[in-house]
């Protein structure tokens, strides 16, 4: 059976002489593993296709659950992304997070265009890379499905807490006071109101304006802890390519 999709290489290992593996999340398609032949051969027309953070026009094959890349197109390759290595960086830090929580086979609504605009914003929009990299890991955990409960502190019910924190593992706002009750199991990240707001704008706003949200220095360092803590909690795992991120990072 034929596939024409498109779709975005998350994951590449190469094999046997001239092939490579990938991990790809194609539209309508969920996650596939898909091998592409001779792609590393010189002149390949899957040559360019065939590299992480790569979007394509893709005919897959598909032969007893068996996939293969047959023909590829590319469409983007986020040359500003690749050119820099603190960008690519989290580039593959946001290929590897959608790759553990995408489903094979079954498209997670929303995925697909969250990392494609993340990674057009570190292309191509001139935003912090803490914003972006805190929005997708906001909002890519609200498409997993855990959802922050954000509205109001989840003790009293107050709408706009007094030193408002998230707590990570229950995935509640409650005020500074209010922790006794909400916040006694796990860790709390401390917010304030510029960073609360930015939080609720990623998850419950319009998701074409997720980077559209100015956040002051100091609010947007509390909403980068909240979001990572938030996402990492939730998985329950880290991620190498976090750690790798981290450690080429430049201050500020
Ligand atoms: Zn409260």
């Amino acid at each position: 059976m034929h596939v024409v999709t498109k779709a975005l290489v998350l994951r590449e290992v190469n094999y046997k002489e001239s092939d490579k593996i990938l991990t790809v999340l194609a539209q309508g398609q969920g996650k596939r593993t898909v091998k592409a032949r001779g792609c590393r051969r010189r002149n390949s027309p899957l040559a360019a296709p065939a590299q992480l953070l790569v979007w394509s026009d893709m005919t897959l094959f598909d032969y007893r659950d068996y996939w293969s890349l047959n023909e590829a197109s590319t469409l983007e390759e986020f040359r500003g992304v690749r050119a820099d290595l603190e960008k690519l960086a989290l580039g593959s830090y946001f290929a590897e997070v959608t790759e553990a929580v995408a489903e094979e086979g079954v498209e997670t609504p929303g995925l697909l265009p969250l990392i494609l605009n993340s990674l057009y914003a570190l292309d191509k929009l001139r935003k912090p890379t803490a914003l972006v990299k805190a929005a997708f890991e906001l909002k890519l955990a609200c498409l997993a499905g855990y959802e922050p409960l954000l509205d109001a502190c989840a003790v009293c019910g107050e709408k706009m807490p007094e030193e408002p924190r998230l707590n990570l593992s229950a995935g509640v706002l409650h005020c500074g006071g209010c922790r006794g009750e909400a916040g006694e199991e796990g860790i709390s990240m401390p917010l304030d109101g510029a960073s609360l707001a930015a939080l609720r704008h990623v998850a419950y706003g319009d998701e074409k304006r997720l980077f559209s949200v100015q956040v002051p220095p100091a609010s947007l360092e509390r909403m980068a802890g909240a979001c990572e803590g938030f996402l990492l909690t939730q998985l329950e795992r880290g991620f190498h390519t976090l750690d790798f991120y981290k450690q080429i990072k430049l201050p500020g």
